[in-house]
Parts: C-alpha cells; sequence; structure tokens
C-alpha cells in the first residue's frame, strides 16, 4: 500500500512537471510539490477504494462460482457439479482401480403430489428429500438433484461400505419424512438404482445408463423399493424393499 501510495504521489508530480514543461518550457517547483502533496492525499484514498473494488469483486466471482454449481430450489449440487465429480471419480476409478457407486432416487408418483397439494407443495416434498438424504450422507459422497423429481449420490470407496444397506436406510428415512404444507402432513416413497462401477463399464455415460435402468426396474416391481443393477438379465438384479413398507 506505501510503495502503490508512493508510486502514485510519484506519477503525478511527473506529470505535473510535463504539463508544466510543456506549457511553459520550464519546470518549476511550486506545481510539482503542490501536485505530489495533493497526491499524497488522493492517493490512499484511491487505493483504498481501488483494492475495496477487487475484493467486492472477487468475492462475487467466489459466489457466481458457488451458485453455478447448485440448484436454487433445494440447495444442493446441479446436475452439472454432479456429472464433473463423477467424472473425475471414473478417472480415478480406471487409473488407480478404486470403486465407486451411483445411486439414483426418484420420487414415487410425484405428479400426483403436484396435483393433490399443489406446484408450491410439490417444491416443499422436493426440499425435504434433498434434506433428509443430505443427513445420511458420508462426507466424502457427494448428492445432487439431477433434474425434476430425480436425485443422485456418487458414493466413493464404495467397496468400503454396505452399499445396498445404505440404500435401504436412504430408502426407509424417505419414507418416514413428512412435509408439512398448509394443513396437510405429506408422506411419499422413492424408488432408489444402484450401480456400482466395474471393469465393463466404458463410460460415465454407460454407469448412469445402468443406475437407471436398475431405477425403471425399481418402478416396474412396484416402486418404494432398491434395485442393484447386476446386469442386462433383469432376474440377476436383487432387489431390496423397506422393512417397514405394507
Ligand atoms: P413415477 O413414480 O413413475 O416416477 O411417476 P412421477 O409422477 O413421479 O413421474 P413423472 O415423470 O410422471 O412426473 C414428474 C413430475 O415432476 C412432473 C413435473 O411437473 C414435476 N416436477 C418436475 N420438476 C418440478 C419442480 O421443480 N417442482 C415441482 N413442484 N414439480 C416438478
Ligand atoms: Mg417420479
Ligand atoms: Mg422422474
Amino acid at each position: 500500500m506505501v510503495a502503490s501510495t508512493l508510486l502514485l504521489v510519484v506519477l503525478i508530480a511527473c506529470t505535473a512537471a510535463l504539463i508544466d514543461f510543456a506549457l511553459h518550457g520550464a519546470v518549476h517547483a511550486k506545481p510539482v510539490y503542490f501536485s505530489a502533496l495533493i497526491g499524497l492525499v488522493v492517493a490512499p484514498l484511491v487505493l483504498y477504494l481501488f483494492v475495496g473494488l477487487v475484493s467486492q469483486l472477487d468475492r462475487s466471482e467466489e459466489k457466481l462460482k458457488a451458485l453455478s454449481i447448485m440448484d436454487d430450489l433445494t440447495d444442493v449440487y446441479n446436475r452439472r457439479y454432479f456429472i464433473e465429480q463423477a467424472e473425475k471419480e471414473m478417472a480415478k476409478a480406471v487409473r488407480y482401480g478404486t470403486v465407486f457407486s451411483i445411486m439414483a432416487v426418484d420420487i414415487d408418483h410425484f405428479k400426483k403430489i403436484n396435483e393433490d397439494y399443489g406446484h408450491f407443495a410439490g417444491d416443499a416434498v422436493l426440499r425435504a428429500v434433498s434434506n433428509t438424504c443430505m443427513n445420511n450422507l458420508r462426507t466424502m459422497d457427494i448428492f445432487a438433484r439431477f433434474g425434476g423429481e430425480e436425485f443422485i449420490f456418487l458414493i466413493p470407496e464404495s467397496d468400503k461400505i454396505d452399499v445396498p444397506a445404505f440404500a435401504e436406510k436412504v430408502l426407509h428415512a424417505l419414507e418416514q419424512t413428512e412435509v408439512e404444507y398448509e394443513k396437510h402432513t405429506i408422506r411419499f416413497t422413492v424408488s432408489i438404482g444402484v450401480k456400482t462401477f466395474d471393469k465393463t463399464i466404458l463410460s460415465l455415460e454407460g454407469l448412469l445408463k445402468a443406475a437407471e435402468d436398475a431405477l425403471d426396474e425399481a418402478k416396474r416391481r412396484g416402486r418404494n423399493c432398491v434395485v442393484i443393477y447386476e446386469g442386462r438379465n433383469e432376474r440377476k438384479n436383487t432387489e431390496y424393499r423397506s422393512q417397514n413398507s405394507e
């Protein structure tokens, strides 16, 4: 700050000297001293304002960056950020042989919630799903809204946890979630599809597709259940149901 102030003062004084020389053919001490004095007063103020502006710009940039990876309704990560992180996890898995899983969660009959209670009630349910899922997350997991009423988990190092048990836990936690909206208590269920990375998977797209296929199968099997994708043959896929399901 001191160095910048001095530099600015010298610059102002030099400019004054140049102008003096251009106008009068000679440099006089008085205008140079006078402009240096003014510079001494003005320069710290200008620099202070400038530094403030730059740090404000930095903060705005950080805020914008944070906003661009978040979903505004639910305040969890958005699809774009999820894909970015999943690509990184995929590259790590291919290179170092680490294992991770994708877990797709879709609210059952969500359209009916909108129809019965209104769109804002539907929004409240989406926020409740996010909260419950966030409360069940390990620190290394990534949870995002994948679009509409579908959410997605990225579970790194999934060989270190019991993924079906985790999926069941989430299924159950969501089944127990109650959403108070106006005078109604809304309850709902979800269907979950899980796919764990293995060497037969060649791209993230393939992995996501397998998780989506498992999710579709969970819907076909009557909803409110988890399907773990094992292969194209649906009979091989394992199904888990919440122990509290009717
Ligand atoms: P399924 O059990 O087969 O998943 O049926 P569903 O009704 O949940 O699924 P469907 O795809 O038929 O309908 C999804 C609905 O989600 C339709 C759309 O209007 C609603 N939706 C998508 N985004 C939002 C949102 O941000 N807020 C609200 N309230 N509704 C949304
Ligand atoms: Mg749905
Ligand atoms: Mg859906």
